[in-house]
């Protein structure tokens, strides 16, 4: 079973981590025994939000009892000191527990910073006196904020999206993350669906012993496959790589990535899904795509109003009202 040191945190745990965001989607007691598999077969860190809706409560169903054989980390959007400690106080009461291993201010605009006027980070660093939290980590989808966040010496984890379809601006991220000795949390290793083989998205990870995924599971199946993987780790074979080399070809330049950071949109369009139908509809089932409800969905694309706030919110920088017109356009194609 391979291993992850996170940075200056020393925590060093399974390569395999477990992502809680897709617990929300199904009921507590399946909730309970995938968190329980995961846990009894190696897993130690868990990782949730504030904003998962139950996310960290199936948590504290589950573990509480192992909480001192396990990492936890969370994470809180407040944009206030008084919203701060509200979320701190309830992320620990519904994981049942005294401390919380990594804390994160989740996907903030920009890199809190002590005498910055908000308040936020002396906030963290009052709860890590209270011993509440241990360490304080930012997670974000914003490539500035996240360098300003490693070089500022002020954070021990950066929790950020990267996969083997990462740009080279990002792979210097998970670098310059190394050099700083800040842990690695490497969110959407699947890219939000797009990479379909788990075992090549695990393969390339491998080749950074300091990055820790955090796999997001839902189905006992899903939680199998990783778990096969640490007996039996991928190589990064000839046929894998070109197989990676191919995707990132098919990928390049200006894909959605799912996120959902440009939402909401005012006229209802569901534009993380709506905005990557195309290449949904060739790397996965297309069926599911075809059905009465999502030919309703990317009808919603008609009504776009170009207001164009999805476009200021999302961190990649999309033009999204085009990119939602030419995924319609191939829509209308693909059901003729
Ligand atoms: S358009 Fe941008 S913000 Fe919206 S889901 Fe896609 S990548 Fe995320
Ligand atoms: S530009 Fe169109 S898709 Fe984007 S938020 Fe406005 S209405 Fe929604």
């Amino acid at each position: 079973m391979e291993k992850v040191r996170l940075g200056r945190t020393n925590i060093v745990v399974n390569k395999n981590g477990f992502g809680a965001l897709p617990v929300q989607r199904v009921s507590k007691e399946d909730a309970k025994v995938i968190l329980r598999k995961a846990y009894e077969n190696g897993i130690q860190f868990f990782d949730s939000a504030r904003a998962y809706s139950d996310s960290e409560e199936k948590i504290g169903l589950a573990l509480s009892d192992v909480r001192e054989n396990i990492f936890i980390a969370t994470k809180t959007m407040a944009t206030t000191v008084e919203d701060f400690w509200q979320d701190l106080e309830m992320s620990l009461k519904m994981l049942k527990t005294d401390y919380i291993d990594i804390y994160q201010f989740h996907n903030p605009s920009f890199c809190p910073k002590p005498n910055d006027g908000t308040g936020l980070y002396e906030a963290m660093e009052e709860a890590k006196r209270q011993g509440k939290i241990r360490f304080i980590g930012l997670t974000n989808h914003g490539w500035k904020v996240a360098k300003e966040a490693i070089e500022s010496g002020l954070y021990d984890t950066l929790q950020f999206p990267f996969s083997y379809l990462a740009s080279d601006a990002e792979e210097e991220l998970v670098r310059l993350c190394q050099e700083h000795d800040v842990g690695f949390i490497c969110m959407k290793a699947l890219s939000g669906g797009l990479i379909t083989r788990s075992d090549i998205a695990y393969a390339y990870l491998n080749q950074f012993p300091h990055a820790l995924p955090i796999w997001g599971i839902q189905k006992e199946s899903e939680l199998d496959e990783f778990l096969s993987y640490q007996e039996c780790p991928p190589a990064l074979t000839k046929e894998i790589q070109a197989i990676i080399e191919h995707d990132r070809q098919e990928l390049s330049g200006q894909f959605c990535r799912g996120c959902g950071y440009c939402m909401p949109c005012p006229q209802g369009i569901v534009i993380n899904q709506c905005a990557r139908m195309s290449l949904m509809l060739r790397r996965a089932p297309a069926s599911g795509w075809l059905s009465e409800k999502w030919q309703a969905e990317m009808k919603k694309i008609e009504s776009c109003i170009h207001c164009h706030q999805c476009v200021s919110r999302c961190p990649y920088g999309l033009n999204t009202p085009e990119l939602l017109l030419k995924n319609y356009e191939d829509y209308q194609t693909f059901l003729k």
